[in-house]
């Protein structure tokens, strides 16, 4: 390890657990190392650097802004935050917005507004409100989100949780429509899941999941904070499906990969439940976040990055899903946004993120044995090509010593 990988793990909490590699520029889909070494990024950070690292016009708007006025709170008006929320509404068809700064406060916020939506609205006793989420989820890292998450780690530990909160079979319908009580106030669900392994719900899923939250007056929440913004090819994946949600959360891209910004989106009927003072955030909305936020906003219709995303995704899909080598299992995804996940007993996913290092490709692996891709919106066809040129050499190189042994009798070690 370098001398600074070194510090960072020495003061850092440990927990996370880099890759070998220590970053210091980023342009576009690119990132050098500290010894001058250009990789692709081809991870996004999760999704967040859907404009690209360190886009001229985000950061010409980050620093402007920087330079006339910083944060001033909520207590007073802003010349910013009008034109953000207006816009972030036109866009997503969203009534009003509330601006907090990670994804996780963005999902608290919905939770909030469910169980206020609940009592003030739908009529359900004091206290007895329930939220329905999905097995595989991923919503953020708050007490409250860990304690309805199926990822036993993520709970291990942290107990004691929230109550109010049940876990149904993601992509089952029956499976909702029998969760439901007259007590329940949402219905939770990312369109595809991010962490859970980039899981692409059967056809037709997200919107019968919305005809039974409206026949059953049960808000319909979607966290679009991993698949919003152009990721999947359309602007938001819940589209897709021709779903309008009662309610909606954008983070990650939102900032432009600069700053945390993240919205909760809302009808009127479900925002309205917030009066000044139910809750907040310090930074939420401050001038530069705004700014910024804006700005990606901007950028995205400006460039046409969500009709790109969903041509170069395209692409994308169908050069992984050419791939013809036995160590992969399924290839899912949507847009920019793909997972492939490999057999188990063939090749570990986290083995191929580290070669893929050495061979110039950032990514990281996800739950179920699965690599995940989600570069910059801005890719062309032709860097597409160079990643998954390296990705088919890494995936032979790991399964081809395996393969020989069989037939010929002989192993030839990986890179000897
Ligand atoms: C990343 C993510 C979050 C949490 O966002 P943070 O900014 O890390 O708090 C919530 N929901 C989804 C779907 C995510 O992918």
């Amino acid at each position: 390890m370098s001398d600074l990988a070194n510090l960072e793990a020495r003061f850092g909490a440990g927990n996370y657990a880099p890759l070998p590699v220590t970053v210091v520029r980023g342009e576009g889909i690119y990132l050098w190392d500290d010894r001058g070494r250009r990789y692709m990024d081809m991870m996004g950070a999760y999704s967040a650097v859907s404009f690209g690292h360190c886009h001229p016009r985000l950061v010409a708007a980050l620093t402007a802004q920087a330079q006339r006025l910083d944060t001033i709170s909520r207590a007073y008006f802003s010349d910013r935050l009008g034109p953000f929320l207006a816009k972030a509404c036109a866009l997503t068809g969203m009534d009003a917005a509330l601006p907090m700064n990670s994804g996780a406060e963005a999902v608290e916020t919905a939770l909030k507004a469910a169980r206020k939506w609940a009592y003030k609205v739908k009529g359900v006793p004091a206290d007895r409100a329930e939220i329905i989420v999905a097995d595989g989820n991923f919503h953020g890292r708050t007490i409250a989100i860990t304690g309805f998450s199926t990822v036993p780690q993520y709970r291990d530990g942290f107990g004691p949780f929230p109550p109010g909160f049940r876990s149904v079979p993601f992509g089952n319908i029956a499976a909702l429509a029998a969760a439901i009580t007259p007590h329940t106030a949402a219905f939770l669900i990312e369109p595809i899941q991010g962490e859970g392994g980039i899981n692409v719900p059967p056809e037709g899923y997200l919107a019968e999941a919305a005809r039974i939250c409206r026949t059953n007056d049960v808000l319909l929440l979607c966290d679009e904070i991993q698949t919003g913004l152009g990721r999947t090819g359309k602007l938001l994946a819940c589209q897709h499906d021709g779903v309008e949600p009662d309610g909606l959360m954008l983070g990650k891209a939102l900032g432009g990969g600069l700053l945390p910004v993240s919205l909760f989106l809302a009808r009127h009927e479900v925002m309205r439940v917030f009066a000044p003072g139910d809750h907040g955030s310090t930074f939420g909305g401050n001038p530069i976040a705004a700014a910024v936020g804006l700005a990606a906003l901007d950028t995205l219709i400006d460039e046409h990055l969500v009709e790109r995303a969903a041509s170069t995704g395209a692409y994308l899909l169908r050069r992984l899903s050419a791939l013809d080598n036995p160590v992969i299992r399924e290839v899912r995804g949507r847009g920019l946004f793909a997972g492939i996940e490999l057999h188990r007993s063939m090749a570990s996913s986290g083995e191929v993120v580290g070669r893929l290092l050495q061979a110039g490709v950032l990514t990281k692996d996800t739950h179920r044995n699965t690599i995940r891709l989600a570069p910059p919106l801005t890719i062309d066809e032709s860097q597409i090509d160079w990643a998954i040129d390296r990705l088919a050499e890494v995936l032979g190189d790991v399964v081809s010593p395996v393969m020989e042994t069989a037939t010929a009798g002989e192993a030839i070690a990986p890179n000897a």
